[in-house]
């Protein structure tokens, strides 16, 4: 019989229920209709239900890329290994990524898939991807392997042995030229088999392909016959990868650099089957500095490497992009001084601007933007985003903050504004203890006093203010009349006098006006006492100084 014969009985074989062709899925899913330059990318993660910040670094690029470019950024789900499934993973993927602003224009969903490239969950492309293996077997580019894992091990044994390169291919592919005789044979008897992809590759062989994030690249080509189809007709990554950008449209791949070993195998099979490649941008990992040494963020040791970290500590969305951005292009940080206060979306992102090696993670330069991002917010907007974070993770200081919204809204204003607004907060897990004070129900009387003042001088004070203190005084009358006190008491007002000789005194304002912050604040650290009282009110603050010295 003709080899072609024999290849089309062989394909009929394997896939008697495929009847659609590769054209077919050619027709059903046409070129993108999109303008010049369009980019269309995708995140393919697998549903583990577990989000690494390498994923939010992943994705960052690619939907800058779609929508930057007018393209489209869609989401797949590669489950292929039905082990690693969890439940309601697809749902934590959309969340997380949503709470950092980005946002899917096609696929998987919580619900039904969204857009016409799909089915965008592998599982249920099946029928496509046996479809692709059909037409390949039928090429004479694919063909069956019933090898049993033993079988592999004695083959890799014997490589060892023999100091051969391991793998499946040349005089040690043993299926390659399996008769269809032979193979209806084995499948009679009930043995499983794999469909094996026929490499072309030469040994001694070199490719060159040029990355954009990592340049020129040049390796082995690749020799194995390697796996198409697993003996449950489900994909390995590589088919699938190869089917589903070519068939999704996929312009650009954005993926990590531990798909390079096994990229000649995807150039390969774009090339040999005859379909035009994306272009690939593989990313290094981002490293944590561990003691002398750098290592890859690890998700067992590391807290920060878990996506929902940054939401649980209350990161400003919008101040990981911008640490992201800091990373990905190096150019970002000089664009962000030239223009401060720009949306982010404004700075053209590039691939080709990103470094080759791993970036090390800086947590402190992350708290450092943050806390800039937040100086920058006014009160309202810091009391809304607060809000958002409290109610999902800290309901008892929701329901405070909530209480009276003008009120932490006065509270949050305190310093705001000015030319170098307070930078008390780097996440919104901070406020909840800066706010403590305001509410009765987290005020703590543990009143850390000025040490060197006497208990009798304390107490003068604490009895003495309410006297004096009048609401309605601005900033200016509320000092003087702190200071007259301070005369009263024989304390120093004039601070330089007191530097010059602090034994002349038995302390100075800065010691009074403590002892009024400690009584309301129970802290010797507050933002501006005038402020702080204003807000509090009358009724509080006589409350909070009489049970001041009732404490002492
Ligand atoms: N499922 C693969 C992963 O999670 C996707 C790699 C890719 O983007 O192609 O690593």
């Amino acid at each position: 019989m003709e080899q072609r014969d024999q290849n089309r009985r062989m394909a009929q074989l394997l896939f008697p229920h495929i009847t659609k062709t590769p054209e077919d899925y050619e027709a059903i899913y046409p070129e993108r209709d999109l303008p010049e330059g369009a980019m269309v990318t995708r995140i393919a993660p697998s549903p583990t239900g577990f989000m690494h910040f390498g994923n939010l670094y992943g994705a960052l690029i690619d939907e800058r890329l779609a929508h930057q470019s007018g393209g489209v950024f869609y989401l797949r789900i590669e489950n292929t290994d039905s082990k690693r499934e969890v439940e309601g993973a697809v749902e934590v993927i959309l969340t997380s990524l949503n709470a950092f602003g980005l946002k899917f224009d096609e696929g998987a969903t919580e619900g039904e898939d969204r857009g016409t490239y799909g089915p965008y969950r592998q599982r249920d492309r099946a029928e496509l991807y046996q479809t692709i293996a059909k037409s390949l077997v039928e090429r004479g580019m694919a063909y069956p392997c019933f090898c049993t894992e033993e079988d592999l091990q004695v083959l890799h044994d014997k490589q060892e042995a023999s100091g051969a390169n391991f793998g499946y291919y040349g005089e040690w592919a043993v299926h390659a030229n399996i008769t269809c005789e032979e193979a209806e044979a084995l499948i009679a008897e009930g043995k499983p088999y794999v469909v094996r992809f026929r490499s072309p590759g030469k040994d001694g062989n070199r490719i060159k392909y040029k990355d954009l994030a990592k340049g020129e690249i040049e390796m082995p080509e690749n020799c194995n016959d390697i796996v198409l189809l697993k003996s449950d007709g489900i994909p390995t990554y590589h088919f699938a990868h190869v089917v589903d950008d070519h068939f999704m449209r996929t312009t650009h791949v954005v993926r990590g650099e531990e798909w390079l070993s096994t990229f000649p195998y995807h150039l390969q099979m774009f090339d040999a089957i005859g379909w035009k490649k994306p272009a690939y941008v593989h990313t290094a990992h981002m490293l944590k500095q561990d003691g002398s040494s750098k290592r890859k963020l690890s998700k067992r040791k590391d807290p920060e490497a878990r996506l929902t970290y940054y939401l649980q500590e209350g990161y400003p969305a919008e101040c990981v992009i911008e640490y992201l951005m800091t990373v990905l292009n190096s150019n970002f940080e000089e664009w962000r001084r030239k223009n401060p206060d720009a949306d982010l979306n404004e700075f053209r992102f590039k691939a080709e601007k990103m470094g080759v090696a791993g970036a090390v993670f800086d947590i402190d330069k992350l708290n450092d933007i943050s806390k800039t991002v937040i100086s920058k917010m006014s009160g309202e907007q810091v009391y809304d985003a607060t809000a958002v974070w409290a109610k999902e993770y800290n309901p008892e200081f929701y329901a405070l903050l909530t209480r009276d919204p003008a009120y932490s809204k006065a509270i949050l204003s305190i310093g705001r504004g000015g030319k170098k607004p307070r930078k008390d907060f780097t996440v919104w897990s901070d406020v909840p203890d800066y706010m403590a004070f305001f509410f009765e129900e987290t005020f703590q009387t543990a009143y850390p006093w000025p040490e060197n003042m006497s208990k009798n001088d304390i107490l003068r004070v604490l009895n003495e203010y309410p006297s004096i203190y009048d609401e309605a005084d601005d900033q200016q009358t509320w000092f003087n009349k702190v200071k007259d006190l301070t005369a009263a008491m024989g304390y120093a007002v004039d601070m330089k006098a007191y530097k010059a000789d602090p034994t002349a005194f038995p302390g100075s304002v800065a010691d009074i006006s403590a002892v009024l912050r400690v009584a309301i604040t129970g802290r010797t650290a507050s933002p501006d006492t005038y402020a702080v009282m204003n807000i509090l009110g009358k009724e509080t603050v006589l409350d909070r100084l009489s049970k001041a010295a009732a404490a002492l």
